[in-house]
């Protein structure tokens, strides 16, 4: 390619910053979003997890950058002494719950980015470095990235993690689904592949689905009813079962609506009659608007296992 990161993003100043808010009408119109029955997933069974951080390891291997910073130890267990959230070094965590429920054996869950079906960080994304890919996987291209974090604002999860201590050309870091390496192959994630346990199963979505509502009906001692991410926010790549409600492993309680579908009409229409700062003011507050909204809703709206009453 014969222009840097840098050039790139010069060249977007040198014509007014207008050009950053031309950004394809596609994207706005969410476009590039499937339903994903069809694409790709991972089905995470946090009852089978015991821990041994297998797959943060794997993570760090294939994303040859990581650790960017910090060195790292997999085996150390005094990281389950407090909640961890994804790094820029980091793309996935393991955390450790209390369950008191289960002769006190903790329950151990994995997370990174859900590759949501209709992704707010895409949507947010003003240069398109951000891309929902047909395979499912939600795309970070490095080289458009301009910094800005609109995509850390927007995220119902708080995936995106931004590189902080890089103070020239930050970069922010999520979970890449093994794209480039595996996934667009048809080859399982690299977390996938490394976990012992076999807690995760890749493979289409539909099928993924059928797998867990089967485990439920089968063994209904051992799950909660509730398939997390076959419906919130319009779905997500990423679908878990769990044996505690999920509230207490730290995910949030959503609706069945993505945050682009109500932003995107704030934003299709300002953008009509094309006032950058406006845009700028109707991204950003549209999504701490929908945010604020679905925390609000959702202790109403949703019973008991996250599911609309
Ligand atoms: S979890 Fe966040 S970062 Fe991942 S696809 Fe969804 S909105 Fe984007
Ligand atoms: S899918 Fe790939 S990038 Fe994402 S957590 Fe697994 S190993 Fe890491
Ligand atoms: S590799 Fe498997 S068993 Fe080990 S911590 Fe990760 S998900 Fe859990």
């Amino acid at each position: 390619m014969g222009i840097n990161r840098r050039d790139f993003i010069k060249q977007l100043a040198g014509i007014g910053g207008i050009a950053l808010f031309a950004k394809d009408a596609n994207v706005w119109a969410g476009e590039q979003t499937t339903t994903l029955r069809d694409s790709l997933g991972v089905l995470v069974d946090t009852t089978l997890c015991v821990g041994c951080r297998s797959c943060e390891k794997a993570c760090n291997q294939i994303n040859q950058e990581l650790p960017r910073k910090t060195p790292q130890s997999f085996n150390d267990n005094s990281v389950f002494d407090k909640r961890r959230r994804m790094t820029a070094d980091s793309y996935t965590v393991v955390n450790r719950y209390n369950n008191p429920g289960n002769s006190g054996n903790p329950v151990y869950v994995k997370f990174q980015c859900m590759h949501c079906a209709d992704p707010a960080c895409v949507s947010a994304c003003i240069v398109g470095a951000l891309t929902k890919e047909s395979n499912g996987a939600v795309k970070y291209d490095p080289w458009k990235c301009i910094g800005c974090r609109y995509c850390m604002v927007a995220c119902p999860f708080q995936v995106p993690a931004y590189e902080y201590n890089n103070a020239t050309t930050p970069q922010v870091g999520k979970c890449t689904f093994c794209f480039e390496k595996r996934t667009s192959k048809g080859k399982a994630p690299a977390c996938v592949q490394a976990c012992p346990m076999e807690v995760m199963t890749f493979g289409k979505k539909r099928e993924l689905i059928k797998i867990a509502k089967k485990r439920i009906e089968k063994y209904p001692d051992r799950y909660i009813p509730h398939l997390y991410g076959e419906h919130e926010l319009g779905g997500t790549s990423w679908l878990y079962l769990s044996s505690l409600s999920f509230e207490k492993i730290d995910f949030p309680k959503f609706g069945y609506i993505s945050p682009p579908s109500y932003t995107e009409p704030i934003q299709h229409a300002i953008f009509k009659h094309f006032i950058p700062p406006l845009t700028l003011f109707a991204v950003l507050g549209g999504f701490m608007w929908f945010l604020r909204q679905r925390k609000t809703e959702s202790k109403s709206v949703l019973n008991e296992e996250g599911q609309e009453k």
